[in-house]
């Protein structure tokens, strides 16, 4: 038999799509490598999903950090993170905002998104445990075959994922595909992370869980810069920050063998710090300087730097300047981030330019479609990666349906 039309793969991406299919009575199959859909749907969010954000269409796309992002408008205008509230709330589970931004399911389960996007799909429409192994395009037709079948379709929608969390389910396979049919695409890297410096582990152990709000940091040759709280780890540095710029930061590591990042512990500027130190020359330094920031950063900054602590008068110019220094502009090596296995999110996939971004169908291929992080799209940590998941995952499946 000929099926209209195969996804592969039942993540959020995927299951978006089958929903679509399904409302318009489409003859279609789902394959699903494990025995159960949306594995790594069921770890997001600490298990609660963060499902989307509050951003509009515009801002939800000026937050992401690639030069394509303009790819998205489409998906997005089509089925935007309000359209992914309205699913959700017609599926039975209301969405609620948290701190103003994140939306999670009401039940705190990943669980019931996953029941809520699996609801209207008739189990004869998923066949689990069917991993594809290899996808080829006959004349009109695709061949789909698993290591135990082959399925025949008119149209195809690859929804693989990354190759993050690959016992999840999501291995990288589409790459893999793509590289048969010779489409275009970037390995993928990862992205949302943690970072690893061994000069943290060594020299700064004291450092270790110290959590500074709002910090900015910057990658210093790229002069790449990005806003959030900071953590110190026992391996490195963690956090928003870092896991926001972890993707430059592996980019920069590639280029120049380490990266290099800067930041200030604190909110004042060295000029402003001098000039309160010499209002008052009869005070200790570390004392005032404790006032800006903790005492276990200003004793780090005194015992590395190797300096004595003596009143503001008696402590020697070029003293006060390395100190200021490693206050306002402390500087950190960078040796490695996480494996693209440990990412939350990978960076690359399928180039976004072989693919029409009305459709998420492969230019040169028609009646092929790549949908999700298989594609060379990802945000932030904040719901942006299901929101882009569903949303081009239901761009797809409606140019499926409004062109046959
Ligand atoms: C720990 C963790 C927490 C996260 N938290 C959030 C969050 O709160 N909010 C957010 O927006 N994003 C979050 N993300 C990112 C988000 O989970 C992904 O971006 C999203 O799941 C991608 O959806 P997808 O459908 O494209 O791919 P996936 O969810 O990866 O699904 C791909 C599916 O395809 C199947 N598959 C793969 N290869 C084959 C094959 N050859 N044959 C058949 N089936 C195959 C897999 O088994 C899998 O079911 C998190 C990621 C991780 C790892």
């Amino acid at each position: 038999m000929i099926y209209h039309t195969i996804i592969i793969g039942g993540g959020p991406a995927g299951l978006m799509a089958a929903n679509v299919l399904e409302k318009n009575n489409i003859n279609y199959l789902l394959l699903e490598k494990n025995e159960k859909c949306g594995k790594k749907l069921l770890l997001t969010g600490g298990r609660r999903c963060n499902v989307t954000n509050h951003l509009s269409i515009r801002d939800f796309i000026d937050t992401l950090t690639f030069k394509h992002k303009r790819f998205l408008y489409s998906a997005l205008t089509q089925f935007s993170g309000q359209d992914v509230i309205r699913f959700f709330d017609l599926h039975g589970l209301r969405l609620v905002l948290e701190n103003n931004f994140k939306y999670f399911p009401e039940t705190e389960k990943s669980l019931s998104v996953l029941e809520a996007l699996i609801k209207d799909i008739k189990p004869n429409h998923i066949k689990y445990q069917q991993a594809v192994k290899e996808l080829h395009q006959e004349e009109d037709i695709f061949k789909v075959v698993t290591k135990t079948d082959v399925f025949y379709a008119k149209h195809v929608v690859v929804a693989t994922g990354s190759n993050s969390f690959p016992s999840t389910g999501s291995s990288g396979d589409g790459l893999v595909f793509a590289k048969h049919l010779n489409i275009n695409y970037f390995p993928f890297t990862p992205a949302e992370t943690h970072i690893y410096s061994s000069q943290i582990k060594s020299s700064y152990k004291a450092l270790q869980g110290v959590s500074l709000p709002k910090r900015v940091v910057t990658i210093k040759k790229q002069k790449t810069s990005y806003q959030g709280d900071l953590l110190f780890t026992h391996f490195g540095l963690s956090g928003p920050v870092v896991m926001h710029l972890s993707e430059f930061i592996y980019a920069d590591i590639q280029e120049h063998g380490s990266s290099l990042l800067t930041f200030s512990f604190v909110d004042k500027t060295k000029e402003e710090i001098l000039e309160h130190l010499q209002s008052d020359g009869a005070s200790y330094v570390h004392k005032q300087l404790e006032s800006f920031t903790t005492k276990k950063i200003i004793d780090v900054i005194y015992e590395t730097l190797n300096i004595e602590k003596k009143k503001v008068a008696e402590t020697k110019k070029q003293d006060l300047n390395r100190i200021l220094d490693m206050l306002t502009a402390f500087e950190v090596v960078i040796d490695k981030v996480e494996d693209k296995e440990k990412a939350y999110v990978n960076k690359g996939g399928i180039d976004t330019k072989v693919l029409d971004p009305k459709s998420m169908e492969v230019k040169a291929i028609k009646h092929l479609y790549f949908i999700g992080e298989v594609t060379d799209l990802h945000g932030p940590i904040g719901g942006y990666n299901i929101t882009i998941a569903l949303s081009t995952g239901h761009l797809a499946a409606s140019h499926i349906i409004n062109h046959t």
